[in-house]
């Protein structure tokens, strides 16, 4: 690892300040992705702003339309929060599958989401609950948002403050995670809203999540295992590599749909 300035600002406002004074500065938040990358020598930034320090990125709010999470929310503060078990049952549950207990700790929603891993199971989330972004800047919907292969709607400098999850009648996560790392093979995170529209988030199977419509519209008019048992994703554009052909993660779409429909609550 190369030499870099660490830098622990209080203040949203200094951190994005920081940042564009830096030639090469990147952001910190849980450090599991950032780290390793930087260990590996493939980033090697000049300035490493630390958003850890900045308390008005952390913390969750439920109100009665929205649960409001601070972008420096680690996966065990959702996993284990009250407030999310009450409103959004499904996101607890699926924060408290990520990575193992260590990654739990340590990483957040913020980077979680700023990094964009097509195999990160916040996405699908994110899309089928049809939450916000919140940055520094403005409110991103989280349909705009995920743009490709660790790819995102933030420009550069850019912090994620906030993300609000409008909360569903009734929704579920299911995922058929890598052994090893636990990251999505293939996640499906399947929602109702409270005027019925049926929203489903895929992540881990594309280069970025993605929604599947055929099955939001069958849902939408019977939200049933039966109503979207016949409808099939197409394997074209899906990840073929050495964990999982795309026709395996497309077949993977079909029955954790099914299953999350199921379990739905
Ligand atoms: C072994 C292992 C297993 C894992 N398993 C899973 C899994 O099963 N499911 C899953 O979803 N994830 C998994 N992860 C990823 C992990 O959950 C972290 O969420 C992820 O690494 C990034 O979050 P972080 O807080 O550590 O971000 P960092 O590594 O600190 O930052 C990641 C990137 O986001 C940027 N960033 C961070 N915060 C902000 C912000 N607020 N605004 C703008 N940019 C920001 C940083 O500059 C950096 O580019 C795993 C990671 C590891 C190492």
């Amino acid at each position: 690892m190369e030499n870099f300035n660490y830098h622990r600002p209080a203040t949203v406002a200094a951190a994005a300040a920081l940042l564009k004074k830096s030639k090469d500065g990147v952001y910190l938040a849980g450090g599991h992705t950032i780290l390793p990358t930087m260990k590996q020598g493939l980033r090697a930034p000049k300035d490493v702003v630390d958003l850890s320090g900045i308390k008005a990125m952390s913390g969750i709010k439920a109100s009665a339309g929205a649960v409001v999470i601070g972008a420096g929310t680690t996966h065990m503060e959702v996993a284990s929060s009250s407030a999310v078990k009450k409103a959004i049952p499904a996101l607890a549950e699926m924060a408290g599958k990520i990575g193992g207990v260590h990654v739990r700790h340590k990483g957040t929603i913020g980077g979680s989401i700023a990094n964009a891993d097509p195999a990160s199971d916040y996405p699908s989330a994110c899309l089928a609950l049809g939450a916000t972004i919140v940055t520094n800047q403005r409110k991103i919907p989280a349909d705009k948002f995920f743009t490709g292969l660790f790819q995102t709607a933030l420009k550069k400098g850019e912090i994620i403050t906030a993300v609000s999850f409008p909360i569903p009648k009734r929704a579920a996560h299911q995922k058929f995670p890598n052994p090893a790392s636990r990251y999505a093979l293939t996640g499906v995170f399947v929602a109702q809203g409270k005027d019925g529209k049926a929203r489903v988030g895929v992540t881990g199977a594309g280069p970025a999540a993605f929604r599947v419509a055929d099955m939001e519209a069958a849902l939408s008019k019977e939200f049933s295992e039966k109503s979207i048992a016949a409808i099939k994703v197409p394997p074209r554009g899906l990840l073929n590599d050495m964990h999982a052909t795309a026709a395996y993660r497309a077949h993977l779409v079909s029955v954790l749909a099914r299953r999350a429909v199921a379990a739905a609550k």
